[in-house]
């Protein structure tokens, strides 16, 4: 079966005002579909239909076929990205994620501070991840399509996609806004702690 584009798990007006829903009809609708009405092409051509999302993007990475690594892994990391979010209701980081947090950062407002400023220290198109390094949480940010999927050892929790299509309906060019915006409002933590589990990747996987 082709891949196809993860409905979001909530409704397109639901992260307004710090996400509206025409960026994301642009970054989900047009964007993120794209991602995979062009995986679907490159599996045809290279022969892997019916091999799961996350081997795909292992197998390109192996081939060195950087078009569908690129592809596929961008299918991957926004099908993950939008689990990373939630309507902005308040809700904190708790239990086993919230007492890592306090030890590694010292409070989510550390947390999200550093996240921050690896978002707006990448330099141009790339990801910002929150991942599980051994036990340990770490911060760390990847280039373009690149995914913690595709390196051995680390174990994605949470994302924020910082390509400028990301941003570019609701903040022009400014990336520190939309960090602020999602950061600040829209993070789904019990997705995060879910993802200590070590299975994070698996939540955004599809079966070939
Ligand atoms: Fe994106």
């Amino acid at each position: 079966m082709p891949f196809s584009l993860p409905a979001l798990p909530y409704a397109k007006d639901r992260l307004a005002p710090h996400m509206s829903a025409e960026t994301l009809e642009y970054h989900h609708g047009k964007h993120h579909k794209a991602y995979v009405d062009k995986t679907n092409e490159l599996i045809v051509e290279q022969g892997l239909e019916g091999t799961s999302l996350l081997d795909v993007i292992r197998t390109a990475r192996e081939r060195g076929e950087t078009t569908l690594f690129n592809q596929s892994a961008q299918v991957w990391n926004h099908s993950f990205f939008w689990q990373c979010l939630a309507p902005p209701e308040g809700q904190p980081p708790t239990g086993q994620l919230a007492e890592m947090i306090e030890e590694t950062f010292g409070s989510t407002a550390g947390l999200l501070d550093s996240l921050k400023a690896e978002a707006l220290s990448h330099f141009s198109n790339g990801w910002a991840w929150l991942v599980l390094e051994g036990d340990q949480l770490k911060i760390t940010s990847l280039h373009d399509a690149d995914t913690p999927v595709a390196h051995d050892g680390l174990k994605p929790l949470l994302t924020l996609d910082v390509w400028e299509h990301a941003y570019y309906i609701d903040h022009r060019n400014v990336r520190a806004n939309f960090a602020d915006a999602v950061l600040g409002n829209l993070i789904n933590w019990e997705f995060v702690g879910s993802n200590l589990d070590g299975e994070g990747e698996k939540r955004a996987d599809q079966p070939g």
